[in-house]
Formats: structure tokens, sequence, C-alpha cells
């Protein structure tokens, strides 16, 4: 199973695996496919799993920057120097630039710890994708959905009945194993499951990470209530002001994560930023800088 394409629709498949890839056929021998997976192994695989069903990648639509979703690009690049690549506005940079993701995560040049494969592929030569809506990729045509929120700028494909959410949305297995959804924008990411929730039509839901899923509701309420518990914590834990990274720790202890690495640090403090963000917006909490320190604090109404 690993290693095969596994169909979702006509001419729609998954290639699945820690995260999931589409592939669409244009119905002629060539074939679309969505994101490449963390690495080059990873990318071999799917390559070999393509070409055994006879399938010639004809371009490559990255859904948004992470490094799990675009790894394997420049693998397939040399392989395939026909192959175009397309990736959203903003992430298309980063694809071209991957210094980029830990240099915000960071905030400066990033160490060595934070330059590993799962914050920084190798450089894919992306290009800007079409705006969202119906968009043709050679003979491939898709429609593109605007979820941003999980990253700067992020794309959910659809296909008939077959919805790729990407990232947009978590199986429940990642949910539980990772409580700090990732976000640089809470209240967007938000507003994106609900706007896929509101899809009519989809019988078949694909998110980034887990299996396919005809509950396309119940998915959606599912992260729709991870990230509600993640705003709470956050809004809790601003009870006493303090800065980021203790309102991080306080976080932690309350949804149950232990982070070992300094990669889980920078990227659990991004959520924590995002969800402080929306609260400030809202005017739930405020920001002060106090002893030279930035911190937020529950607003004294
Ligand atoms: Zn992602």
């Amino acid at each position: 199973m690993a290693n095969d394409l596994v169909t979702l629709g006509p001419g729609v498949h998954s290639f699945p695996g820690a995260v999931n890839q589409l592939v669409v056929e244009d119905g002629r021998g060539g074939a679309l496919l969505v994101d490449s997976g963390l690495d080059e192994s990873h990318a071999r695989k799917l390559l070999r799993a393509v070409e055994a069903r006879g399938l010639t990648l004809s371009a490559l639509l990255c859904t948004h920057s992470h490094a799990d979703h675009y790894g394997g690009n420049a693998f397939l690049e040399k392989r395939l120097p026909e192959l175009k690549v397309f990736a959203p506005p903003l992430e298309e940079a980063i694809l071209r630039y991957p210094v980029l993701e830990p240099l915000y995560l960071f905030g400066a040049r990033p160490p060595r710890e934070l330059r590993g494969k799962f914050l920084m592929g190798p450089a894919s030569n992306a290009r800007l994708a079409p705006e969202p809506g119906l968009a043709r990729f050679g003979s491939v045509t898709v429609e593109l959905i605007e979820v941003a929120g999980h990253a700067s700028m992020m794309f959910a494909v659809r296909v008939g009945d077959v919805l790729f959410a990407s990232d947009a949305l978590f199986g429940p297995d990642s949910l539980e194993k990772h409580p700090l959804t990732f976000c640089v924008d809470s209240a967007l990411m938000k507003e994106s499951a609900a706007r896929l929730g509101a899809l009519s039509g989809v019988r078949v839901v694909l998110p980034g990470h887990g299996e396919p899923t005809e509950d396309l509701a119940g998915l959606v309420a599912a992260n729709l209530a991870a990230m509600e518990r993640v705003t709470d914590a956050v809004r809790e834990a601003c009870r006493e002001p303090a800065s980021v990274d203790e309102l991080l720790r306080r976080v932690c202890g309350a949804l149950g994560v232990t982070m070992t690495n300094a990669a889980s640090v920078v990227l659990n403090r991004s959520v924590v930023s995002a969800h402080l963000v929306e609260l400030l917006e809202v005017g739930a909490v405020e920001m002060v800088v106090r002893d030279n320190r930035l911190e937020f604090g529950v607003k004294a109404s």
C-alpha cells in the first residue's frame, strides 16, 4: 500500500504516506502532481508509482511552502527537466529561497539546528500558481480554493467530488499528536476550515496528513475544535501577563505538550503568536513592553 497510488475518484489518486500527495490524470497519459513530499527518497517512490501507471508528470503544484510538501521538488525537477512547478503567492518565494522559513520562524539567520530538512527543503524553481478558481495545468483542470492561515497562503485542490485539503485540515491522529496545530494566522485558518466545510458535493476529502474520509463535516468540526482549544489555552495563559516564550511554556503545560528540540519550540511559538494576534485583534488581550519584555496579558475591562 505504501508505495502505490490509491484511487479516490476517476483519474484522481493519492500517494499516501506521512504526508499525502495527489495525482490528477489528464486522460492522455499526462498528470498533475500536487505536492512532492519531504525529500528525494520519498519523491523517488512517488515517481516510480506514477510511472508504473504509465503516467508522465507535466506539472507540479505545491499547496504551500512547508518542507514536507515540497522537499521532493528538486529531485523531480532534475529528473523531469520539462516539469513546471507552481505555488501560491509568497509561498512560491519560499520555495525559491527556502531559508525564508527558518528565518521567519527564528527571526534571524537560523542556527544549523533549524536548517534541517523538516524546516528547509532544497530550492525549487517555482513560479506563481494561477488565481484561485478553475485553473489549468497543461491539460488538467482543477479547482483551486484559497485556504490561508496554516501558511501565509495555501491552496486546497478540488477535482470533481474529491477534495484535497492539504494542511487546511488535519486527520484526527495528527490533531491528537500535535495539539498545537501549526498556523501563522489562526483566525484565517478557522475561516478556511469553515469555508471547506461549507462546500457541497464533496464525496471524499483527503487531508495533507491522515486518511481520506467521507465525513467532511466531522473533519472540519474536529479541526475547528482543536483550534479553539488552543485559542482558549492561550487566553487562559494570558491571565498573568508574560512573554511569548513563557506563554508557550504555560500553553504546553495545559495541553500536555513536551518539546525536546529547537524546531518544535519555534514552530509552536509561532502558533502561540498567531493565537495572540487573533486575541489582540478582538480586544481580548493587550500587548505591552515592560522591563524590556514584550508581554501579552488579558485586557483589563
Ligand atoms: Zn504544512
